[in-house]
């Protein structure tokens, strides 16, 4: 017997943009990745992250990939730690509402850097690591 738990995979999950609007979000090494577009004509540039960070709601996603014209490209090449507020843009009809991020305030800058004291390591590699902080459970 191994001393891994093995479980199942949850429902859906991952980082659901309309839920982190307003909130200071991390996004850790992002870097470019074309992927197929929704209708499947062409490819569009989206921004793969070790890991996503809502420092709001306490919650750490792994190996993300994340869309959007507006944000992707915000993300990409900014460097290992992008932070930022998740903010919805301005509407430009027929095209929905873009999703952005703003520019994190010095207050917000220093909450990250706490979340990552607490919760984050660089490993001999160089490479980030987060832990996933023990919250609640919301039901
Ligand atoms: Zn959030």
């Amino acid at each position: 017997m191994s001393t891994f738990t093995l479980s199942d995979p949850g429902q859906g999950g991952g980082f659901t943009k309309e839920e982190h609007v307003g909130h200071l979000c991390l996004f850790v090494e992002p870097q470019a990745e074309e992927t197929a577009k929704y209708s499947g004509e062409g490819t569009q540039t989206a921004a793969r992250c070790t890991y996503a960070v809502c420092i709001t709601c306490n919650l750490v996603l792994e190996d993300l990939l994340v869309f959007g014209e507006a944000l992707a490209p915000r993300l990409i090449g900014q460097g290992e730690l992008v932070t930022g507020t998740l903010q919805l843009g301005k509407a430009r009809p027929p095209r929905s509402a873009p999703y952005v991020l703003d520019v994190a305030t010095n207050d917000e800058r220093t909450r990250v850097q706490q979340f990552l004291g607490k919760y984050a390591a660089r490993l001999p590699s160089g490479k980030i690591v987060i832990e996933t902080p023990a919250v609640e459970e919301e039901e």
